[in-house]
């Protein structure tokens, strides 16, 4: 059964900040459908999910690195007229500097981090805006404005995804399409010891835990905003940075160079 709010498709919804935003969606009312590789971790969710909350919670197996699998998650966005909210959360992060990086992982980091975003994301808003509405949160990542702390290419990844988010948040302000992109700091999760530093080495003070994250970034959306940024603790930080880049942009393309180029 459908209901009012309608379906999120949540990507890497197996673990971590994925899992919680499940449990939090599922309990506002969406149905779910819950796409990541592990099928023992999605079904086990989908269960207690469900159990506890009476929604419908479909899992799709799906490795979003891999072409085909990711065409599979494309044509459920493209054809399921329920979806109402995309949750672009799957993601992979590197934590060494390029000299002791592996390139080929970083490859599997952009097809992830940046190509199946850009095409579930292609797939989706169609027919957001064909039905009147919907929703995407985009889950990028403080390295998308402070790219020196980590690997430089997780750290673009993410830019990209702010960026791409930007773009989008513009171009679909008029077809009633919200559009949030999510920065988290520091979040425990698994996600550190799979791109090479355990959370532990962390200092604990800049370390959040996940559901604390999830539920402000929820708060975030409930707000209306369109950056949030879950430990920055003045938002008049933010809107300065914002006011900033605004006053480049009128000066950003002319016909002659600036002056200090030509003498
Ligand atoms: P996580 O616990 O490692 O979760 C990552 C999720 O992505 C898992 O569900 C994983 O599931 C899924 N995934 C990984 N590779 C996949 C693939 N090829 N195809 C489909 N699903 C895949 O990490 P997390 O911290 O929750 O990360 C979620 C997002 O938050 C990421 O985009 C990350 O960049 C971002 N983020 C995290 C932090 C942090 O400090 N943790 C900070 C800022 C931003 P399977 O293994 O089952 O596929």
């Amino acid at each position: 059964m459908t209901t009012k709010l309608g379906t999120a498709l949540i990507t890497g919804a197996s673990s971590g900040i994925g899992a919680i935003y499940a449990d939090r969606l599922s309990r506002r009312g969406y149905d779910l459908i819950l796409v990541a590789r592990n099928e023992a971790l999605l079904n086990a969710l989908a269960k207690r999910l469900t159990d506890e909350t009476g929604r419908s919670i479909e899992v799709v197996v799906a490795d979003l690195g891999a072409k085909a699998d990711l065409a599979r998650v494309e044509d459920i966005l493209r054809t399921d007229a329920s979806i109402t909210l995309l949750v672009n959360n799957a993601g992979i992060g590197a934590t060494r500097p390029l000299l002791e990086s592996n390139i080929d992982k970083l490859d599997d980091l952009i097809a992830l981090n940046v190509n199946a975003v850009t095409r579930l994301t292609y797939a989706a808003i169609p027919g957001f805006v064909a039905r009147g509405g919907g929703a995407l949160i985009n889950i990028a990542s403080i390295v998308a404005i402070a790219p020196e702390v980590l690997n430089g290419v997780y750290g673009a990844s993410k830019a990209f995804v702010l960026a791409f988010s930007q773009s989008l948040h513009s171009e679909l302000k008029d077809h009633n399409v919200r559009v949030q992109v999510v920065l988290p700091g520091a979040t425990a999760t698994d996600f550190w010891a799979a791109s090479g530093k355990p959370v532990e080495q962390l200092p604990s003070a800049i370390v959040m835990n996940a559901e604390d994250m999830v539920d402000a970034a929820l708060a975030g959306l409930d707000l209306g905003e369109f950056v949030t940024i879950p430990a920055l603790p003045d938002i008049a930080d933010l809107d300065a940075y914002e006011a900033a880049r605004q006053k480049l942009l009128p000066n950003l393309s002319s016909s002659v160079p600036a002056t200090r180029y030509t003498g």
